[in-house]
């Protein structure tokens, strides 16, 4: 059987197309395999919205050209936000790649693969590792986004919004579920804009009543949500639906309204803070996550000080805290200057890091000796992980095989990253 190997960085729309095309390949014939070597069509999925992520991206290109010079009938591509409108220059640099193609496209390439290439297939006769379809998996529901942020380069790299179907969704919903997933997490730059570009404008909450009704799905999340956009339809959505889990990521960005007027976001820290407080009010046991920015160009010590209090007094359960970092092309490395120092952004992001260390660690200890229900994902370290519905990373110690099942277990440990215990019961899905 041949063998496909998908490597990922970046945001959870990478992570989604990448489990996507995974089930693609799996149709196909191919079976996934861990390391590049072993594969017979590699894939990279890319992400720029750091220079960092291109860097390592790039790197992992040139890393692949060695294997394709000792196996000529191996198959590289690339995809996610590297590839723009800027192929001719791709193929320049990177050669030996055979295929680029844009994020969310699927190539017309893929079709009659598994022919050709189960005449290449590897024929050591060794044991390989293989991977699992996932328990847990990503499905992307909109691309691109129509936002503009003034730091973010993704709705250049991803362009407009653009829904899909509904139907097609449900469809590729019941298929993840066939090959094993419980639960569904539906992914997006912008997930509050799904369905405006559609002829019967359906609603994000409509998606979720409609997948709430897929037998054997047992959960569904969504990410990642505007705060401009966010409806307290959708709210009702997730207090009301069963399948759906209480866990809602909103990011924040900046706690400073003229900062965030920098940013182009489009809300106020007002309208922020009655935003999650519809949140608590209809959903009381929501896990909260959002990201921030620091040392944004211009962010005085008291601008950054709103910030710091605002996530002091909403107490979420995870923050991303990223030092501002332009990115060309970009509208705020085109207008504004990057002002703060280097070493200024980084006492600002370790502060914030302290910060939300102790919150979380207060959050999770609530936990300490109740018993919680998680979806088991996997084995990790030589333990079971999994997560409660609110997102919480749970780890167990057990012999017998868990992975896909909804289980109890008493909490015995906390630490602000996730929580420890021990298997109380099966449940059923
Ligand atoms: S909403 Fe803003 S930050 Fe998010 S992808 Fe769109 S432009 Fe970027």
């Amino acid at each position: 059987m041949p063998k496909y190997h998908i490597w990922t960085i970046g945001c959870q729309m990478n992570k989604a197309e990448s489990d996507r095309l995974g089930s693609l390949f799996e149709q196909q014939g191919y079976q996934a395999t861990v390391t590049a070597e072993e594969a017979d069509l590699i894939v990279l999925n890319s992400c720029v919205v750091r220079q960092s992520a291109e860097n390592r991206a790039v790197g992992k290109l040139r890393a692949l050209k060695p294997l394709k010079q000792a196996n000529p009938n191996l198959t590289v591509a690339l995809t996610g936000c590297l590839v723009d409108s800027n192929e001719a220059q791709l193929r320049k640099a990177f050669p030996y790649v055979d295929h680029f193609f844009k994020p969310g496209e699927i190539p017309r390439w893929l079709q009659g693969t598994q022919t050709t290439r189960q005449t290449h297939s590897t024929s050591s006769g060794q044991a390989q590792e293989t991977q699992d379809s996932p328990v847990s998996a990503y499905l992307p529901i909109i691309q691109g986004c129509d936002n503009f942020c003034s730091y973010c380069i993704v709705p250049y790299r991803r362009g407009r919004e653009r829904s899909r179907p509904v139907a097609e969704l449900v469809q590729e919903a019941r298929e993840l579920v066939k090959h094993g997933a419980s639960e569904i997490t539906l992914v997006g730059q912008n997930v509050d804009s799904y369905g405006h570009d559609l002829a019967d404008k359906p609603e994000l909450a409509d998606l979720l009543e409609e997948f709430n009704g897929i037998e054997g799905l047992a959960r569904l999340r969504f990410l990642t949500n505007h705060p401009k956009d966010m409806t307290e339809r959708l709210i009702e959505a997730v207090a009301s639906l069963d399948k759906v889990c209480e866990q809602f990521y909103v990011p924040v960005q900046s706690g400073d309204n003229d900062i965030l007027k920098l940013m182009r976001r489009d809300y106020t820290v007002e309208r922020y803070r009655q935003l999650i407080d519809e949140i608590r009010h209809q959903v009381p046991d929501a896990a909260i996550s959002t990201d921030v920015i620091v040392g944004f160009p211009s962010e005085t010590e008291a601008q950054f000080q709103h910030t710091y209090d605002l996530l002091a007094e909403l107490r979420f359960d995870t923050v991303h805290v990223a030092a501002y970092s332009p990115r060309a092309g970009t509208i705020a490395a085109r207008e504004l200057e990057d002002d703060v120092p280097a070493a200024e952004k980084s006492r600002r992001l370790a502060l914030i890091e302290k910060l939300q260390t102790d919150i979380a660690s207060e959050i999770n200890a609530r936990l300490l000796r109740k018993t919680v229900e998680i979806l088991v994902e996997g084995r990790k370290k030589g333990k079971w992980q999994g997560r409660t519905r609110s997102g919480k990373l749970v780890f167990f110690s057990d012999s017998g095989n868990w992975r896909g099942q909804l289980v109890k277990i008493r909490i015995e440990k906390t630490s602000p990253w996730s929580l420890q215990g021990k298997i109380i019961e099966e449940t059923t899905k």
